[in-house]
């Protein structure tokens, strides 16, 4: 109940300012893993797909409230194929489509960065990268990078799309703070001040 408080009152207080700047915008968000496909797992067992999907819901909230219309490639603990998530996203011709993950490097404990990987070069997704890296990183206070990268999901899409590691599940201190929910709510507010960078600066740019 106080953790429904508390989420209110910062949701209220943090969408004000910010109007229906995003209305018009249609964003798919892609909580990576799933069901059988756990993801990465932390030094103390913490799932990478509970994870994302904890972010997402909180960021879809979030991004619905400042006016986007918000699609989800899965709400719950299920097993979802790639081409299935960038289906969607293309198919309901999406502003953006953002994957989000959480990384991991096995043998460094203490390593933590935010990454942001995008692959196509002749749309936005390389400066939505660098909106939501930047934002990302600087919140958590980590070392941000911009990266590209292959994966299947942005091979696959027809829109501007990018892959989101916000930060390392595998580093010992940040899989502890990723355990309290508050501090999932702070990366979702994160990926969100990147996102509104972008459709914010994205203007006269080819979409
Ligand atoms: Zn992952």
């Amino acid at each position: 109940m106080k953790k429904l408080i508390v989420f209110f009152l910062l949701a209220f207080l943090y969408v004000l300012p910010f109007g229906m700047v995003l209305s018009g915008k249609v964003i798919v968000l892609d909580p990576g893993h799933g069901g059988i496909d756990k993801g990465a797992v932390g030094p103390s067992g913490l799932l990478e797909k509970k994870i994302n999907l904890e972010l997402v819901m909180d960021l879809a909230g979030i991004l619905k409230a400042q006016g986007a219309t918000v699609y989800l490639t899965r709400t719950s603990d299920k097993y979802v194929y790639l081409e299935d998530r960038i289906e969607l996203a293309n198919k309901k011709h999406a502003d953006l489509f953002v994957c989000v993950h959480h990384n991991s490097l096995e043998g460094y404990p203490k390593f933590d960065e935010t990454e942001v990987f995008y692959l196509n070069e002749g749309d936005t997704s390389k400066f939505a990268a660098e909106c939501i890296a930047s934002a990302v990183g600087k919140a958590l206070d980590l070392k941000w990078k911009v990266k590209k990268d292959d994966f299947k999901v942005l091979r696959l899409a027809k829109i501007p799309a990018v892959l989101v590691e916000s930060s390392f599940i595998s580093c010992v201190k940040r899989e502890k703070w990723l355990r309290n929910p508050f501090n999932i709510w702070k990366e979702s507010v994160a990926l969100d001040f990147g996102i509104l960078s972008y459709f914010e600066n994205v203007g006269g740019e080819v979409k």
